[in-house]
């Protein structure tokens, strides 16, 4: 479905993103994995073999996400996918979140996804076709507790695709999102096993969903399967919050 086709994937060192990669390189793409772990990211371009390429970048810093974009362009010739997917927590009720821990998250999520829909944009309008893939949340659409921080990134990011997704729909690149509910990751695996439960009782189909459960409605968002989607906000939650 992306034979051929070379993809950059933020936060691709592991977890969902790694996951996409995997999904990518298994339906004939190119992947450059851009983490702010840059050995992490270099440990799993390996295991992907030489259709991958791990680099180091911090999704928050516009040369780094620049660099990102030039090394697909620079090793692979081209970008036809960008997925930004890079993101943290930094859960805490607002008595007791930081500043620093508000503007981390927006940060990464939503600067983070900026930089890079307008990097990935500026290569696809000149070659007249793209697909950009943000990776949103389900807590963006409902706002959960001790998330004010990372609900606000994950809409924010809903506004960003929808607004971009206008801009260059013209120039034949499509922005779409996706909001993944409860995957079983190394940023879920931090959540009190209370807190697991409560939210798997949730759940209409009664479990967590896994990384590959994400990364194959990427790769049809990210493939010609969707070619008449843009804008979109896809959720992927196992029927939870509908
Ligand atoms: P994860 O396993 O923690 O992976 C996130 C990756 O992003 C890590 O490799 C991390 O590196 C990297 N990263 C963090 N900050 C970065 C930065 N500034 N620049 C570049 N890379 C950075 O998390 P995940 O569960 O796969 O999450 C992937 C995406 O899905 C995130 O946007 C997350 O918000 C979203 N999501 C996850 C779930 C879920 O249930 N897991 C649900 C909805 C949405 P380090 O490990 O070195 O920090």
């Amino acid at each position: 479905m992306l034979q051929d086709k070379v993809a950059v994937i933020t936060g691709g060192g592991k977890g969902i993103g790694f996951a996409i990669a995997e999904n990518f390189v298994a339906h004939g793409a190119k992947v450059v994995l851009a983490d702010i772990d840059g050995a992490q990211a270099q440990k799993a371009a390996a295991e992907l073999g030489r259709s991958a390429l791990g680099v180091t970048c911090d999704v928050t810093d516009q040369d780094a996400v620049q660099a990102a974009v030039e090394a697909a362009t620079g090793e692979f010739g081209a970008l036809d996918v960008m997925v930004n997917n890079a993101g943290i927590t930094r859960d805490a009720t607002m008595r007791k979140m930081t500043l620093e821990d508000f503007e981390a998250v927006l940060d990464v999520h939503v600067k983070g996804a900026w930089l890079g829909t307008r990097a990935a944009a500026a290569v696809m309008r000149e070659q007249g076709s793209g697909s950009i893939v943000n990776i949103s949340s389900i807590s963006g659409k409902v706002g959960m507790i001790g998330q004010t921080n990372y609900s606000a990134a994950k809409a924010g990011i809903v506004g960003l695709t929808k607004a971009a997704a206008k801009e260059v729909a013209h120039k034949g690149v499509r922005v779409n999102a996706v909001q993944p509910g409860l995957i079983r990751t190394d940023m879920t695996a931090a959540l009190r096993e209370d807190v697991w439960q409560a939210k798997l009782q949730e759940i209409p189909m009664q479990r967590a969903g896994e990384p590959s459960e994400v990364a194959d409605v990427v790769l049809f968002l990210a493939s010609g399967l969707s070619s008449y989607m843009t804008g979109c906000v896809l959720e992927i939650t196992g029927g939870r919050h509908l």
